[in-house]
């Protein structure tokens, strides 16, 4: 076996050159033109058979020399966020109102060297490994790619993912089995109900006083209708109506998330749905007001497999040399990767990369994000020594 934390050493300046050079040109979801063309060209010198997918997304795909055996889908997202950088680097991004601020630029580096360091040891492997560098992560792009057939041919066995994560603290990993993103369903409401004048409320039908009632109401969902140990997050984070002082109006627009971890969702996420509606229902009927609700569907719940988990916690020591740095992790945050997840067994490793020295500590799509680049050696890492560990037993 090779040595493995020397190669990486060996790369460690291309991987922060590439990561940089990925923030300073940032894209927008299935608009990573210019990133799927340098990951491609990159996949393709390393003698990949590399296909493009979902428009920007890239596969490539590295057979192991050693033999027959097992599919590992290793998946990086590539997308940055319409947020405007304030983090004054010198590696900024160059295009305003789009920035790297979810560290999507690390995951595609730290990925690429993977990719590297596994091809030029394709004969210590048997099977083979797929390389999924994913367009438009944050509004649940892998749909599509799976739509396209990126599980098959040939057929993926187990799947990993890494997110460089400010929630904890660099030189930790969470990690933890089971459910462990939320649940993300995204509604727009519209409260419809008669216009007039303010002096006359009675020959009316309020939107507005419908809409604030509705934002109260169905916060007792978490404990009135679920279990309360069971996490629900029912949030509005935009709210339109009204164009006069004096006038009540006839419509008001809301919009928001339903964020959950309920054990079964299968069975529990359409009682969630009805529970909503029938509270938004109930209050509109005593108002004598209407309503339309649609859904946008973004993520199912991310689960995380304990054999695979297993498989991670046997590399995390070797990798960070010292014992005990897994916290425990769960989010109500939505993950595109929980598609894969509900399909092959899977893990998504958060690295800490929280960091006051490094200036790393401000929260994911905040304008001052950063990322701790000395973690990013650590996730290529363990991200190899996984691979190998799957893809040998
Ligand atoms: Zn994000
Ligand atoms: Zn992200």
């Amino acid at each position: 076996m090779f040595d493995i934390k020397k190669e990486i050493l060996n790369y460690e300046s291309e991987l922060i050159a590439l990561r940089r050079d990925f923030h300073e040109n940032p894209e927008l979801g299935y608009h990573e033109f210019r990133t799927s063309k340098i990951v491609s060209d990159y996949l393709k010198n390393l003698g990949m058979e590399v296909k493009n997918v979902a428009k920007t997304g890239v596969v490539g795909l590295l057979r192991g020399t050693g033999g027959p055996g097992k599919t590992l889908l290793m998946r990086a997202d590539m997308d940055a966020l319409p947020v405007e950088e304030k983090t004054g680097l010198p590696y900024s991004s160059k295009t305003p109102n789009v920035m790297h601020a979810c560290g999507h630029d690390g995951h595609t580096a730290i990925q690429l060297i993977v990719a590297k360091i596994l091809a030029n040891h394709r004969d210590e492997f048997k099977g083979a490994i797929k390389f999924i560098f994913q367009p438009n992560e944050e509004e649940a792009g892998a749909l599509d790619m799976i739509n396209e057939g990126i599980l098959q041919s040939p057929k993926v066995d187990g799947a990993c993912a890494l997110h460089l994560w400010s929630p904890v603290k660099t030189g930790r990993i969470g990690l933890s089995s089971g459910p462990v993103l939320g649940t993300t369903e995204e509604f727009e409401l519209k409260i419809l109900g008669k216009a007039g004048h303010t002096s006359t409320p009675h020959t009316a039908k309020d939107a507005l006083l419908g809409a604030a009632k509705v934002v109260d109401a169905v916060q007792s969902l978490g404990t009135r209708e679920f279990d309360p140990l069971w996490p629900i997050a029912i949030m509005f984070g935009k709210i339109h109506g009204g164009s006069a002082r004096n006038v009540i109006t006839d419509c008001v627009e809301l919009g928001g998330t339903i964020r959950f971890l309920f054990p079964d969702e299968n069975v529990n996420k359409p009682k969630v749905l009805e529970a909503f509606e029938k509270s938004i229902r109930g209050t509109c009927e005593s108002l004598g007001l209407g309503y339309e609700l649609k859904y946008i569907p973004s993520n199912p719940s991310l689960i995380n497999d304990p054999s695979m988990v297993s498989l991670i916690r046997q590399c995390a020591e070797e990798t960070y040399g010292v014992k005990d740095n897994i916290d425990e992790f769960k989010s109500l945050a939505g993950e595109d990767f929980a598609e894969i997840s509900q399909r092959v067994p899977s893990v998504m490793t958060f690295i800490g990369i929280y960091n006051e020295a490094a200036k790393s500590c401000y929260p994911h799509h905040h304008s001052n994000f950063d990322i701790d680049e000395d973690m990013m050696k650590y996730g290529a890492e363990l991200h190899i020594r996984a691979a190998l560990k799957f893809l040998n037993n």
